[in-house]
């Protein structure tokens, strides 16, 4: 009895055990429908053109005994309509255990195809670019938007001529015709590069283009050129250099021309008690006197010369060879002719420094405006001295006013009166300041103060030298 209670009980216990091990497997394996996709799950569908949809189907799938064989049934919805660009979207449904299962994919309808351009030809048809192409026709098709000729582009370019055209979408065509010709559009080729950096002059010389098309022919001569540099003013220029044909199109190249400062070095202060003496407007007949008077106390000094008296000029030569500093005046000093322009300057600038050049083997690096820069006899030309002052000295000179006025210049014609006031002058200045004084060559009377000039300034332990580069410049302030 107890025994047999005991089998049934065994019994029932494995059944029970079984069940529970099944919904455990079952659990566990949680089955549900499964959708596979047929293509991506986006798909590019083409505007204009039929569309089908490559469809999903479901399987019954689980953890543990995998997919079903057996399909289950799926409903569709939705619709693509290519005619029109856009997002459709397309719902799969199918049913399992009182539940629905869905998934969706979308068509992106879209115009993807660029239109067609076809190219009229006429037969034997020749053409120079000089003349002009003579256009031949052309048509242009779109699959969605239809005619689009109107909407055509075209351009000259070294291959051809290139015309192009969009549809509304977006898609673009480009179409290459290479017409039959004898003279073809030519290239521009600039010798040296389209940009130049050259250091402030008084010259530019542009290194020259070549025009060319691609069969050869040399254009070279058709080629004009515009724009200019200011060779003496330092900025950026734009030059152009371009052909131009019968019908108004034009091939050009650009350079840019950057005139950049010449280095000129910085002023050193010279040591306490500077004595520069400055003799404009010579040589002249007494300029001699003056050198031997200069010699005499071995007493150096700046000569700022000129050309009114040509038969002089070998005291340019005579200062020079003793020591004395050359500097440019100017040639003519006709105030209305050289301040007329900067054009007008530097040609009178360069004459006299070629007459320095015959005397004394070199160009000088210095000049002394006629008038000083704060002179008012420019100012027929608004702004000249400005610019002057700016560019002498980005042409790598250095210009000199002065601090000491000698009246030589019409206040006094009495040597005592120009000996006065210089030295008063001088003892005039700021403790320390170098004395860069303003006497003329050509006025005996201011000539005759020097020697007095010379004795003082030794007795009062003042040194005399000449001017260059780094010497105070004694600048006045341009009034223009
Ligand atoms: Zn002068």
């Amino acid at each position: 009895m107890v025994r047999q209670f005991g089998k049934q009980n065994t019994l029932i216990s494995l059944i029970c055990g079984l069940i529970l091990v099944l919904a455990l497997l079952v659990a566990i394996d949680a089955r549900h429908p499964h959708f596979y996709m047929n293509g991506e799950q986006t798909l590019q569908a083409e505007q204009g053109q039929p569309f089908e949809d490559p469809g999903v189907y479901a399987v019954l799938s689980g953890r543990i005994f995998g997919d079903s064989d057996r399909r289950l049934p799926v409903e569709t919805s939705g619709t693509v309509d290519t005619s029109i660009a856009g997002d459709y979207v397309l719902s799969y449904r199918t049913h399992f255990f009182f539940r629905d299962y869905v998934c969706r994919r979308t068509v992106e309808v879209r115009d993807r195809t660029a239109p067609v351009i076809v190219l009229f030809q006429r037969e034997n048809y020749q053409v120079n670019w000089l003349d002009g192409y003579d256009e031949e026709g052309y048509r242009a098709e779109d699959n969605i938007d239809g005619d689009l000729t109107a909407q055509v582009r075209s351009e000259e370019t070294a291959d051809g001529i290139v015309y192009t055209v969009s549809d509304r979408a977006g898609n673009s065509t480009a179409v290459l015709r290479r017409p039959n010709y004898t003279v073809a559009r030519p290239e521009i080729y600039l010798t040296g590069g389209s940009e130049l950096y050259v250091k402030a002059d008084f010259n530019f010389g542009d290194p020259g283009y070549l025009a060319v098309d691609r069969l050869g022919n040399d254009m070279t001569a058709y080629v004009l050129c515009d724009g200019k540099v200011i060779p003496y003013r330092t900025g950026t220029y734009e030059l152009g250099y371009s052909i131009t044909n019968a019908v108004g199109q034009t091939v050009r190249a650009v350079r840019t021309v950057t005139v950049e400062p010449q280095q000129i070095p910085g002023t050193i202060e010279p040591e306490e008690k500077t004595i520069y003496l400055t003799f404009d407007d010579g040589p002249g007949p007494d300029t001699e006197r003056l050198l031997d008077v200069l010699d005499k106390y071995d007493v150096k000094a700046t000569f700022f010369v000129t050309a009114s008296q040509p038969r002089y000029f070998p005291m340019i030569a005579r200062a020079f060879e003793a020591g004395h500093k050359i500097g440019v005046h100017t040639y003519s000093h006709d105030y209305n002719r050289i301040y007329e322009s900067e054009e007008a300057f530097f040609e009178d600038f360069l004459r006299m420094q070629d007459v320095i050049l015959r005397q004394t083997g070199s160009y000088t690096d210095i000049l002394r405006f006629p008038g000083g820069s704060s002179n008012t006899v420019s100012s027929f030309s608004p702004g000249i001295m400005t610019r002057l002052t700016d560019e002498v000295r980005s042409l790598g000179y250095q210009y000199f006013d002065w601090n000491v006025l000698s009246g030589d210049a019409g206040e006094t014609t009495h040597t005592s009166e120009v000996v006065q006031n210089v030295i008063e002058g001088i003892e005039g200045l700021p403790e320390g300041k170098a004395a860069v004084v303003l006497q003329h060559d050509s006025k005996r009377f201011s000539i005759d103060a020097v020697e007095k000039i010379i004795q003082w300034g030794l007795e009062n332990g003042y040194t005399f030298r000449s001017l260059d580069r780094t010497s105070p410049p004694a600048h006045l302030a341009v009034v223009n």
